[in-house]
């Protein structure tokens, strides 16, 4: 313990003025420190003075009137109490002892051996403890790389912050800033410059925030920044302007000069909520519409917002009563040959029955990945299409391909790998009528290519199974990955085919490209969206062999396609 360590400020919660007296004479005797004595008679008022930052310990008296220690002990533990709790006792107990032990109180004592040397040397332990354990606490509550707090650190000093400014009625704001264009930069000049970027965008932040603020880390380019004592939403805003400005000075790194800029989303309290999650939450959709908004955007949640985030709510509640009560629909959409039509296989569709009407997926699916529901229902979906595979064999129709779309998530935290092997073992499906559709930004987590979302891919296509990359083009592209990722099958994004709503193909020169690179490795290409007779001609001019789209049919119900694959069945014998 150092100098400052001197002097201890003690809070001594005793319903009973004796007792205090007894204890507050003892301390006085120290010769060793100097204690500053608070007297708190009540529970419900020493339960406002835990997180109290000017109170270094606690000599907490166990029997308070109708209550005891035990209450105060665990509300200290759910406010993240800063200071270490020493009981007191008139009664000398062995069970006692273990239990607020356990709560997590620093010491137990009884009063009548109380001694000067006793509480000091109690006291003083009771402190170092407590430091040991918050340090310990903070180095996990660390990023690694810029040594800001993490998530659940700032979660943990909101709650502690959000307490506070109950308390005193004031005002604080929640800001989440994302890095714009982070993933090109980390792509294109590697990761260690990216890690440099990333070390002075948190010094930025650091030097641009006040002591009371503070800065956390939470994920690839996310930040979060917690602002106390606002006057109005005017002041919060005005930070976040500053901390944009700064993150936006071009920043030299490693020989390049590099133009960086943030978007901000932003959630105040009370205005907006008084728990961490929800202003979090909000603060994360603000970010979103900001996102959307265009670089260097500040968004304050509004009631706009709002109606957005109730929406998405009750599609999360409705994803969950289909998946109960099996309101899902699995469509076919027929894949055929540019040259005679004939058919190749299927890609399943997913439809939501809601009543009589059929919900789109992107109606669903964003609010079904935010919310990690996209797991079982791809674990649906899958058993589903294998389920019409087996309906198909039985009708003598064995060599039709379905496709199904896998979102990244599946692989990155469900066990895709896993399910699709066990139900092909269970429906003796051939491996070869089955093929995975994945969009080529599953391909990448973040900035980082995602070892596991690849191993998952290499396990697929051991077990026979095809790879598409779906909707080609229209994320972050790269030959290097597609060299480097095992898939069998590209898909051109249906925006290059008929996005443009004419006759003619919308970007033949993308076309063209896209044929041209995967000939070179050998993979097949599909053509989405195809509508008019002329896009078909133009890419097959090109070279292009598979299309889907709605010239030749839109995705059908299984009895439909049924049909289609009863005919084509035919026509091929
Ligand atoms: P996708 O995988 O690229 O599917 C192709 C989408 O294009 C389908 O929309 C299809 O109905 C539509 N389409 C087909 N032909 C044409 C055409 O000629 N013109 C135009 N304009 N559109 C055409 P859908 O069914 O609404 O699905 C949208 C997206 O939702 C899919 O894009 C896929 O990313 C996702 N999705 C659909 N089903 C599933 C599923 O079961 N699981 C997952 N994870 N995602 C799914
Ligand atoms: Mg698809
Ligand atoms: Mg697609």
């Amino acid at each position: 313990m150092n100098d400052h360590d001197k002097h201890i400020r003690v809070h001594i919660v005793d319903d009973d003025p004796a007792d205090f007296l007894i204890i507050d004479e003892l301390l006085l005797q120290s010769k060793r420190f100097q204690f500053e004595v608070n007297h708190i008679s009540s529970i419900s008022e020493a339960r406002q003075e835990l997180i109290d930052p000017q109170c270094d310990v606690f000599l907490l008296d166990y029997f308070l009137g109708p209550e005891t220690a035990r209450d105060l002990l665990i509300e200290a533990r759910k406010v993240h109490c800063p200071a270490p709790i020493v009981v007191l006792t008139g009664v000398e107990s062995g069970t006692l002892d273990d239990e607020v032990i356990q709560l997590g109180a620093a010491d137990f004592l009884p009063k009548g051996d109380m001694t000067v040397s006793l509480l000091e040397r109690t006291i003083r332990h009771a402190i170092q403890h407590k430091r040991a354990e918050l340090e310990l606490e903070q180095m996990v509550k660390r990023d690694p790389l810029t040594g800001l707090g993490n998530r659940l650190l700032f979660e943990e000093i909101l709650e502690g912050s959000l307490a506070r400014c109950k308390r005193a009625g004031t005002r604080l704001a929640v800001l989440f800033m994302d890095l714009d264009r982070f993933k090109e930069i980390n792509d294109s000049l590697g990761h260690p410059t990216g890690d440099l970027l990333l070390l002075l965008i948190a010094d930025r932040l650091r030097s641009v925030m006040r002591e009371s603020d503070f800065v956390a880390r939470i994920g690839g380019d996310e930040f979060t920044i917690l602002i106390e004592d606002l006057h109005d939403a005017e002041d919060a805003l005005n930070v976040a302007r500053k901390i944009i400005q700064a993150v936006s000075q071009p920043s030299a790194i490693g020989g390049h000069e590099l133009n960086v800029s943030a978007s901000i989303g932003m959630a105040l309290f009370p205005e907006n909520g008084d728990a961490p999650i929800k202003l979090m939450q909000k603060a994360d959709i603000a970010l979103y519409e900001a996102k959307r908004k265009g670089l260097n955007s500040v968004q304050c949640f509004t009631s706009n917002l709002q109606t957005q985030l109730e929406r998405h709510l009750n599609i999360e509640k409705g994803l969950r009563h289909a998946l109960e009560h099996d309101h899902f629909e699995l469509m076919l959409q027929p894949q055929w040959d540019l040259r005679d039509r004939r058919i190749a296989g299927f890609e399943a569709l997913i439809r939501w029955r809601f009543g009589s009407e059929l919900i789109a997926p992107s109606d669903f699916i964003p609010v079904a990945e935010k919310t990690g529901l996209i797991v079982p229902i791809g674990e649906w979906l899958l058993q589903t299409a294998c389920r019409y595979l087996v309906k198909w064999r039985e009708l003598g129709v064995s060599h039709y391909r379905i496709s199904v779309n896998v979102s990244p998530l599946q692989l990155k935290t469900g066990h895709f790998v896993e399910t699709l092997q066990s139900t092909l073992k269970s429906t003796a499906i051939a491996a070869n009528l089955l093929e995975v559709e994945i969009t080529e930004d599953s391909l990448l987590d973040g900035h980082e290519e995602n070892p596991k979302v690849q191993q998952d891919l290499s396990r697929i296509r051991e077990l026979g199974v095809k790879i598409a990359i779906d909707d080609f083009g229209t994320g972050y592209s790269s030959l290097r990955y597609l060299r480097q990722f095992p898939a069998d099958v590209v898909k051109i994004d249906k925006s290059f085919v008929s996005g443009n709503g004419g006759e003619a193909l919308a970007e033949p020169e993308i076309c063209r490209a896209v044929v041209t690179m995967a000939d070179s490795l050998g993979m097949d290409v599909v053509a989405e969206g195809i509508e008019t007779i002329s896009q078909l001609t133009r890419l097959r001019a090109m070279g292009c062999r598979m299309g889907q789209g709605y010239l030749v049919s839109e995705p059908l119900a299984f009895d439909e396609a049924t049909q289609w694959a009863l005919a084509g069945e035919a026509v091929s014998r």
